[in-house]
């Protein structure tokens, strides 16, 4: 990387970080995938149970592997035998999970948290229920301020998620958001975080590398 963009990179980074940490929650820089996993196994302790979050970051970095690697009691949202039944218990599950992971859509540089969720299994655990929850971010997510937040949730991270999902919505057509109506609307709960009552309950490690949308 050209080193005045690492310059900007690392002060854009810095003064997320002492904002998120001024908001009760805990801000790290991870330089790379061995920090990445290093903090990680500091952060969770083997044995406990560990829920998950859709994110596609999870999966870019592996993180979902090194879940399954059979030292965690994780809950793992993706066995492709799951009825729904069967996910939606473990959607209940995670709320009393000693670890939640996943990511976000947005983190303004004043530490706020955006994120857009469909059935809210993935918002509603990092609100409340485990005793902690690890966000996995690339530099990509962070945004000046909760208008570019705003923009890059709807715009951005909501129809790029609707495509993946091969949702019948008129922005997997239009490559972009029309606030719709469809049944198979992806944006139902729109959740913003800013701060914790509990300190260091949500731990954001932002990764030095694009990850995820
Ligand atoms: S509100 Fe509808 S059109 Fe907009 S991103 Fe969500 S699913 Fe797509």
């Amino acid at each position: 990387m050209d080193k005045n963009i690492a310059w900007y990179i690392q002060k854009q980074v810095e003064r997320t970080i002492k904002n998120i940490n001024n908001r009760n929650m805990e801000g790290y820089y991870i330089k790379n995938r061995e920090q990445l996993f290093q903090k990680l196994k500091d952060l969770i302790t083997e044995g406990s149970t560990v829920g998950v979050g859709d994110s596609m970051t999870l999966f870019e970095t592996g993180v979902i592997e090194f879940l399954r690697s059979g030292k965690f009691n994780f809950l793992d949202k993706y066995k492709v035998e799951l009825t729904s039944d069967d996910k939606r218990n473990i959607y209940i599950k995670n709320f009393s999970a000693a670890t939640f992971i996943c990511s976000t859509n947005a983190l303004t540089e004043s530490g706020e948290l955006y994120n857009i969720d469909g059935n809210g299994s993935r918002v509603a655990p990092m609100i409340y229920g485990p005793k902690q929850v690890i966000l996995v971010t690339g530099i990509n997510k962070i945004v000046k301020n909760s208008e570019e937040a705003e923009i890059r949730v709807r715009q951005y991270a909501a129809p790029i998620d609707a495509k993946r999902l091969n949702k019948d919505t008129p922005c997997t057509k239009l490559g972009y958001c029309v606030d719709c109506k469809t049944p198979n609307r992806i944006c139902n709960d729109f959740v913003v975080i800013r701060g914790q009552f509990i300190k260091g309950r949500i731990k954001i490690l932002i990764v030095g590398e694009t990850l995820g949308y």
